[in-house]
Formats: structure tokens, sequence, C-alpha cells
């Protein structure tokens, strides 16, 4: 199973490197805008497959993680600097959100 070897926080990005050697970057801003969070991404929409519009549509712009903390095996919880917290990340939604250039060029195509 592919578990984060190492996650890095910067002021621009969040960095995951796996341990079958891919390293994903994020884009503070997308990621906390991704926030998979009820609160976030508003309740399953029970009429159909498409969700609600997100609650939290104001991400301000230098929005950055400052905190994670690794959920059982299958999850990162990531603290913003905007005192959000609720969020968990399981490892296969950040894995189809990686920003690196291999997979934003393969999710073109
Ligand atoms: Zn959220
Ligand atoms: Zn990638």
């Amino acid at each position: 199973m592919v578990r984060p070897r190492a996650v890095t926080l910067s002021e621009t990005h969040v960095g995951i490197e796996w341990n079958d050697g891919h390293k994903s970057i994020f884009a503070n801003k997308n990621l906390r805008e991704a926030c998979p969070c009820a609160l976030c991404q508003g309740e399953l929409n029970p009429l159909g497959g498409s969700r609600m519009l997100p609650m939290v549509p104001d991400v301000s712009a230098d929005v950055k993680a400052t905190q994670y903390q690794l959920v059982g095996l299958y999850a990162i919880a990531f603290a913003w600097s905007d005192g959000h917290s609720t969020g968990i990340y399981p490892y296969d939604y950040l894995q189809a959100r990686c920003e690196c250039d291999a997979c934003a060029s393969r999710r073109k195509k």
C-alpha cells in the first residue's frame, strides 16, 4: 500500500513523498479548497452524484498548511493557517490531485 514517506509544508506548497518514490506537490490554496470535509464540500446531493457548492468560498490566497497528522493508514489531516483543521485527505484523494509535472501532463491528455 502506498503511504507517505515524508511530508513537507512550505509557504507555498505541501509536498508529499510517497513510499513508491513518487513526489507529489500541491499548492496550499488548491489543497485547502479541495478540503473534503462536509463543511467545505457540502453534503452529497441526494438527487445525484454532483456535490453542492462549497460552503467556504473565500480561501485566502496566502493560506498555508501549518500542521499535518497521519490518520490511520489511509489519510492525512491538515491544519490550515485560517484555523480550519477538520479536513481528512485520503491518500488516493491526494494522489488524484497531485500537481507534479508528470501527473499534471498525464491528466491533460
Ligand atoms: Zn474543510
Ligand atoms: Zn504526481
